[in-house]
């Protein structure tokens, strides 16, 4: 039984943010490493007493929202190695795009534990919304707001009881 998750996604769905929240308070390491796992954060958390590595993915941002979609690919097929269980963060402001397209067809042949969280569900509207990310084909989502921790607590249950 592993203990490391990675946070994918393309750049500015929150994926950031919502690492911020669980890793801040506690205290963890957050490194930098360099090498190969540049721009990608470190850190230690837990959940009603589950301990689990976070990694943040997509550090590689920089500035720019021009982000080739092979460097998103690159990242997750790291995280595809070395989480135990996966986050894919996707936004409900601008609805599925074809990066999402993309990295969903990577995450559905994968065997791991793959989560969909559709972050940015700040309102009612938007919770509505949130249906058209079942195009994906990862199956049920995790309606969440990174910025309020709205529905957080669910997607945690749900990975600690994946890991
Ligand atoms: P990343 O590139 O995926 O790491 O995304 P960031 O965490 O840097 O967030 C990108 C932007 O989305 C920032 O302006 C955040 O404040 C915003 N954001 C993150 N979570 C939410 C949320 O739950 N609701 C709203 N409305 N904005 C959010
Ligand atoms: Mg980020």
């Amino acid at each position: 039984m592993g203990n490391i998750v990675a946070i994918v996604g393309r750049p500015n769905v929150g994926k950031s943010t919502f690492f911020n929240r669980l890793i801040q308070r506690r205290e963890a390491i957050v490194d930098s490493v360099s090498g190969v796992t540049r721009d990608r954060h470190y850190g230690k958390t837990d959940w009603n007493g589950h301990r689990f590595s976070l990694i943040d993915t997509g550090g590689y941002v920089k500035g720019s929202d021009d982000v080739f979609e092979a460097e998103i690919d690159r990242q997750v097929e790291l995280a595809i190695d070395e989480a135990d269980a996966i986050i894919f963060m996707v936004d409900v402001e601008s609805g599925v795009t074809p990066m999402d397209e993309d990295v969903a067809k990577l995450l559905r042949k994968v065997e791991k534990p793959v989560l969909l969280a559709v972050n940015k569900v700040d309102n009612n509207k938007r919770l509505e919304n949130a249906v058209e990310f079942y195009s994906l084909g990862l199956g049920e989502y995790f309606p969440i707001a990174s910025t309020n921790g709205s529905g957080t607590g669910d997607l945690l249950d749900a990975v600690v009881e994946a890991l």
